[in-house]
C-alpha cells in the first residue's frame, strides 16, 4: 500500500503542523489481507482472489485513517482465515520472528509476525475461532477479539458470519485499547453491529484490580496443557491474588463439545459464504471450459486450496438433507449450552483467566498432515466465539525453550473495559517485577 501510505503520511504531517492531528497520528499499521482497501488487492491468501482489487474501503479502515493512522501494508494469512499456523496461504507460509523454524500461529499470522518483528506499531486481524489470540500468543504480542457486534464487519471478507470479528494486534494493551476504541461502534452498513456506546478509556486510569473477581475455568487447566504454560499462569494468578483480586474457581461444563460444534457451524457458514466465488463474478476463472458447469467446477477446483475445499465439503455435508438434524441442528444446540455456561460463570465473577493455547509455537510442517490435531490447537479460543464474547491474549513470559506464551482474559458481552483493565495490570506488573 506504499503509494496510499505516502499520501496519507503527507496529510498527517500537515495536520500535525497545523495542530489538528488525530488521536492515532504516528501509528503505523498493517491490515490482514481479508479487509478491503480501495484500489488495493485483497487476496484472502487465496489463488481465487490473487488479482482481485477492491472498489471500496472497509469501515475500520475509514475510521482508523480518520484518526490519522497510516496503513502501510496488507499481511499474509491462512487462506480465507482457515488455519492455525499460517501454512495454508497460497503465497507461502509465514515464519515466527522468535524462531524462524516455527509457525507464527494463524490465521492472522502475518499481522502478528509483523507486530512482533517491529515492522509496524500494530495491525488488524480477524478472529472467528482464535485467529487473533492464538497467533498473538505464539508471537508474544497483544491480540484483542471484541464482542461480536462491537466492530463493523463491513469490508471484512466473510468466513463464518456469525463468528467473525475484526480486532487489533499490538505491542501493548494500551495501543490495542486505543485502536479498539477508534474502530468500534455502530455502523449502519453492518446490520449486526450493536447500537451501544463505546466505553471511554478506563484501563489507562491506573485503577487497581482490588476486588476484581477473576474466574478460573477448570476445564481449561486439564490434560493437554503444556507444563510450562501451566506454571506461568499459576504464578500470574498468585500475583493477581496478592494484588487484591479475588480468585474464583468456575466450571464451563460444555467445553469438551466446543471444537466439534465450532467446526460444524463455521464450515456450514463458510460453504454458503464461499459459494460466491464461482469464476463468473469474482476472481480466478479457469480457461477453456466447454460448459458453464465445467467452468464453475474447474475455477473452484483450481482456485481454492486443500483446507478450504475440506471445509466446503464438511459444511455442505452437515447442511445436507438427512444430516442437518444430526450435525448442524445439534451443533446449534451445543452453541446455546456453551453460551449458557459463560452466563452462569459471569454470575460469580467479572472475567475469566485461561491459557490462550495448550502449547507454544510448533514447528513448520509439524501438524500439516493431521488436520484434526491442527484443529485442537484452538481448544481454548473457540468457545468465546461460539458465545460471542470479548477476549484478549496478553504475553505472559516464555517457556523453557524461550518461546512466548499468552494468557487469555475473557470478558462478559460488551465488557471490553474489564478485559483491557486486567490486561493492562498484567502488562504493568510484568514490567515492574
Ligand atoms: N484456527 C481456527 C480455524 O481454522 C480459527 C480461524 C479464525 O479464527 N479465523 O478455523
Amino acid at each position: 500500500m506504499a503509494e496510499r501510505a505516502r499520501q496519507k503520511a503527507g496529510e498527517v504531517d500537515a495536520r500535525v503542523a497545523a495542530g489538528e492531528a488525530g488521536s492515532l497520528a504516528g501509528t503505523i499499521l498493517a491490515v490482514k489481507d481479508l479487509i478491503v482497501m480501495k484500489g488495493g488487492r485483497v487476496t484472502c491468501g487465496s489463488r481465487i482472489l490473487a488479482d482481485f482489487v477492491s472498489p471500496y474501503d472497509a469501515t475500520v479502515v475509514e475510521r482508523l485513517e480518520a484518526q490519522d493512522a497510516v496503513i502501510i501494508a496488507k499481511t499474509n494469512m491462512d487462506e480465507f482465515a482457515m488455519g492455525s499456523s499460517n501454512e495454508n496461504s497460497h503465497f507461502g507460509a509465514v515464519r515466527n520472528p522468535h524462531d524462524r523454524q516455527r509457525v507464527p500461529g494463524g490465521s492472522s499470522g502475518g499481522s502478528c509476525a509483523a507486530v512482533a518483528a517491529g515492522m509496524v506499531t500494530a495491525a488488524l486481524g480477524s478472529d472467528t475461532g482464535g485467529s487473533i489470540r492464538q497467533p498473538a500468543a505464539f508471537c508474544g504480542v497483544v491480540g484483542l477479539k471484541p464482542t461480536y457486534g462491537r466492530v463493523s464487519r463491513y469490508g471484512l471478507v466473510a468466513f463464518a458470519s456469525s463468528f467473525d470479528q475484526i480486532g487489533p494486534i499490538a505491542q501493548t494493551v494500551q495501543d490495542a485499547g486505543d485502536l479498539f476504541r477508534a474502530m468500534a461502534g455502530h455502523d449502519p452498513k453492518d446490520s449486526t453491529s450493536a447500537q451501544l456506546a463505546v466505553p471511554v478509556l478506563d484501563e489507562h486510569s491506573g485503577e487497581k484490580i482490588k476486588g476484581l473477581r477473576i474466574g478460573l475455568p477448570k476445564e481449561y487447566f486439564a490434560d493437554g496443557l503444556a507444563a510450562d504454560i501451566r506454571t506461568a499462569i499459576d504464578q500470574l494468578v498468585a500475583r493477581l491474588a496478592a494484588d487484591g483480586a479475588e480468585i474464583v474457581d468456575v466450571s464451563l461444563p460444555h467445553t469438551e463439545y466446543a471444537i466439534a460444534a465450532y467446526y460444524i457451524i463455521t464450515t456450514a457458514e463458510a460453504s454458503s459464504n464461499l459459494a460466491r466465488y464461482d469464476g463468473a463474478r469474482y476472481g480466478y476463472r479457469a480457461e477453456q471450459s466447454d460448459s458453464l458447469e465445467e467452468m464453475y467446477v474447474r475455477s473452484r477446483s483450481e482456485g481454492f486450496g486443500e483446507e478450504v475445499k475440506r471445509r466446503i465439503m464438511l459444511g455442505t455435508y452437515v447442511l445436507s438433507a438427512g444430516y442437518y438434524d444430526a450435525y448442524y441442528r445439534k451443533a446449534q444446540q451445543v452453541r446455546t449450552l456453551v453460551r449458557r455456561d459463560f452466563e452462569q460463570a459471569f454470575t460469580v465473577c467479572d472475567c475469566l483467566l485461561t491459557p490462550t493455547t495448550p502449547t507454544t509455537a510448533f514447528k513448520l510442517g509439524e501438524k500439516t498432515a493431521d488436520p484434526l490435531n491442527m484443529y485442537l490447537s484452538d481448544v481454548y479460543t473457540v468457545s468465546v466465539n461460539l458465545a460471542g464474547l470479548p477476549a484478549m491474549s496478553v504475553p505472559c513470559g516464555v517457556d523453557s525453550a524461550n518461546l512466548p506464551l499468552g494468557v487469555q482474559i475473557i470478558g462478559n458481552a460488551f465488557d471490553e473495559t474489564t478485559v483491557l483493565k486486567l490486561g493492562r495490570h498484567i502488562e504493568q506488573s510484568r514490567v515492574e517485577r
